[in-house]
């Protein structure tokens, strides 16, 4: 009896949804993600537009700028990124895992 090779079809798998990508790093989003509203709510942003962030980069813009200055200077990823410290933030956070933040926190348990 001649064997026959079935092949078999690959599993279909449906086209990956393109990762959502933090506004500040431009890593994928993963672990924990924040909502930064790009006019604070303090300074009349509520209902304005908002970007996703990691964590770790949401904490990291406003311990380095003031609800004020982020209304002034700070209302675009652009502008941002553009931040001296930020930028080196970025420089850093690129080398880490995109869940750094959360890893962090769980490994303190
Ligand atoms: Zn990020
Ligand atoms: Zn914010």
């Amino acid at each position: 009896m001649p064997r026959r090779h079935r092949q078999a079809l690959p599993p279909y798998e449906p086209e990956p949804a393109a990762p959502a990508l933090c506004a500040l790093c431009g890593r994928p989003l993963a672990g924990v993600v924040n909502k930064h509203h790009l006019l604070p709510i303090s300074q009349g942003g509520a209902g304005t537009q908002t970007v996703l962030m990691h964590k770790i980069c949401h904490d990291k813009i406003h311990s380095i700028l003031s609800e004020a200055e982020l209304r002034r200077h700070y209302q675009t990823p652009e502008a941002l990124r553009a931040h001296p410290e930020l930028d080196a933030f970025i420089r850093w956070v690129a080398k880490r895992p995109p869940e750094f933040y959360d890893r962090t926190r769980r490994a303190k348990r």
